[in-house]
Parts: C-alpha cells; sequence; structure tokens
C-alpha cells in the first residue's frame, strides 16, 4: 500500500507518494495559491495527487489514505481553526479533499506530522519517547510518546514554541509575551541582533548589510559570531539560554530519550548542539540520571511529506 503526504505551507504545496517505511516514491511541488482562497488550494492537491499517481502508473485503488501537514491548527476530523499564513478560519479542508478524491484525509500541524517523519525515518528512528522541535521562522513542535504523535485532548495541543519562558521586549504573533518562539526562532535571533545594533552597538553585521539591518539573516549571524563578532555572539547566547530552559522544562516533564532539533536555526549544526549540551544541564532538575540526548533533525525538507503520509498511514 502507498500514501500521498502533502506538506502544505504559505508558498509551497510539497507532495508526495510514499510507501510503507516512508520512502518517498515521487513527489511534485507547486506554489499555493492563498489569494484565491481554500478551494482552489485543494482543487491544486488534487491534481498534484492525480499527478502523482499517474508519474507512478498505478490506480487511484493502491492509494491507502492522504496525510495533510498544515501551518496552523486543527482538530482531529481535519477540520482547521486557523492557519495564520494561508489566513484560513475555519476551514473543513479534510471533509473538501476527501469529497475530490474518494480516499481517507488526516490533517495535522505541520510540526507535529514532521515528528512523525523523524519518528518513522530519521533522527528518532526507534525512540519511543522523543520531542521534535523546529526552530524556524517561528517555533513549532511534536511530541512523539510511545511511539505515537501527541497532541492533546483536542488535538491542538504540542504547541512547544508557545510555552511562556520569560518577558521578552516584544510580543508574540498569539498575542502573549514571553513565548519560547520570542526567544528561539531565527525571527527572534534577527529581531534581538537588531535591537542591539539599534541601541548602538558595533557590529560586524553594519558592513556585511551595508547599514540595511532589516536584512540581516539568522545564516548571517551565526557566520560573523564564527568570526568573533560580539553582538552575534551576545544574540545567540541569548537564544541558547532560552532554549536550553525551553528544552529543560520539556525534560523535565517528559523525560524523553531524545530531543530532534530541525529548522534553519538547526544549520548552525553542532555549534549550536555544543553550546546546547553545555547549558541545558544547568536547568534540569535531576542530573544524577543522563537526560535526553539532543540530535539534529535529518528529514530536512523532506519531514512533512514523509511525515504527513505516515501520521495518516498511523490514523487510518
Ligand atoms: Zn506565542
Amino acid at each position: 500500500m502507498k500514501y500521498i503526504g502533502i506538506d502544505l505551507g504559505g508558498t509551497s504545496i510539497k507532495a508526495g507518494l510514499v510507501n510503507e517505511v516512508g520512502e518517498i516514491l515521487k513527489r511534485c511541488s507547486e506554489p499555493t495559491p492563498v489569494k484565491e482562497g481554500y478551494r482552489a488550494v485543494v482543487q491544486v492537491m488534487v491534481e498534484m495527487i492525480d499527478q502523482l499517481i499517474k508519474q507512478e502508473g498505478i490506480s487511484k485503488e493502491e492509494i491507502n489514505c492522504i496525510g495533510v501537514g498544515i501551518p496552523g491548527v486543527c482538530n482531529k476530523e481535519g477540520f482547521v481553526y486557523y492557519a495564520t499564513n494561508l489566513f484560513w478560519e475555519n476551514i473543513p479542508l479534510a471533509e473538501a479533499l476527501q469529497e475530490k478524491t474518494g480516499l481517507s484525509v488526516y490533517v495535522e500541524n505541520d510540526a507535529t506530522v514532521a515528528a512523525m517523519g523523524e519518528s518513522v525515518k530519521g533522527a528518532l528512528t526507534g525512540v519511543k519517547n522523543a520531542i521534535f522541535l523546529t526552530l524556524g521562522t517561528g517555533v513549532g513542535g511534536g511530541l512523539v510518546i510511545n511511539n505515537q504523535v501527541y497532541s492533546g485532548n483536542h488535538g491542538i495541543g504540542s504547541e512547544l514554541g508557545h510555552m511562556v519562558i520569560g518577558e521578552n521586549f516584544y510580543d508574540c504573533n498569539c498575542g502573549n509575551n514571553g513565548c519560547l518562539e520570542t526567544f528561539a526562532s531565527a525571527t527572534a535571533l534577527t529581531k534581538y541582533t537588531q535591537k542591539l545594533i539599534k541601541e548602538g552597538k558595533e557590529s560586524m553585521l553594519i558592513e556585511k548589510t551595508q547599514g540595511e539591518i532589516e536584512a540581516i539573516t539568522a545564516k548571517l549571524i551565526f557566520e560573523c559570531a564564527y568570526h568573533g563578532d560580539a553582538v552575534s555572539i551576545q544574540a545567540i547566547e541569548r537564544l541558547v539560554k532560552y532554549l536550553s530552559i525551553g528544552i529543560a522544562n520539556l525534560i523535565n516533564i517528559l523525560a524523553p530519550e531524545v530531543i530532534a532539533i530541525g529548522g534553519g536555526v538547526s544549520q548552525a549544526g553542532d555549534y549550536l548542539l555544543d553550546k546546547l549540551n553545555k547549558t541545558i544541564p544547568q536547568y534540569v532538575w535531576c542530573n544524577h540520571v543522563p537526560h535526553a540526548k539532543i540530535v539534529l533533525a535529518e528529514l530536512k525538507n523532506d519531514a512533512g511529506i514523509i511525515g504527513s503520509a505516515m501520521f495518516a498511514r498511523a490514523r487510518d
């Protein structure tokens, strides 16, 4: 049996035909017609699914079900409460896609399905209790408990990025102040760096961006930190501190075996891991027993396709 995994993003829709063990057999990608509304998005998905089936030369009957990872919050019936980047509110996504394809459709938050992907075929393979954190524009997360993704009573849990861990100088998109996302995302890192520069601190970043500090990216900050830039180092140290607090909270509550970190910020690789491994133990309550191993996620851009397909497989 085969599965369709769809990674629905604000700029593109990536879809793949995935086998039982999480291997992508065929894939395609299309821009997301955000402005045309959800029916147009569903129509693009339907066409992509047909294309995948045709490319593989199989019949629709060989497809077991469809999984969709969304940049938002939905319930277990695949009803999307909201997806900010898509300007969606109260969209019956699973129902609409099911109606058009005749196949069962399972919808989940993108970070949660990515956790599933890492669990089936990535950094969390074979790990019974694990956490996946993605540090990108925002911070997303997924919990794997007893080999299953956990999303709480209504299916809207595991919003790890909105764990409140301190007071911050700007509010989170969710309306709260102090969310992990505002300390540990790529956005948070650039915002804090820009703040330091606006306060008059000298930095290599000013020259690198020819004074256009709005052009500073997380990647550039890591590069400059590597070359000894004090502002970049200070901003990264702050990210590491709060991310470590967030991770230690997760360890203290759930005691997972492994925590995998993905997303753009994780491209800093061992530089980031080394700092986290030094800082996290300061905040873990019980250091007498070994706590979670921190690793880099492995599936990168494929996490959404593989994860949503494997999520659907698990739910079907
Ligand atoms: Zn928040």
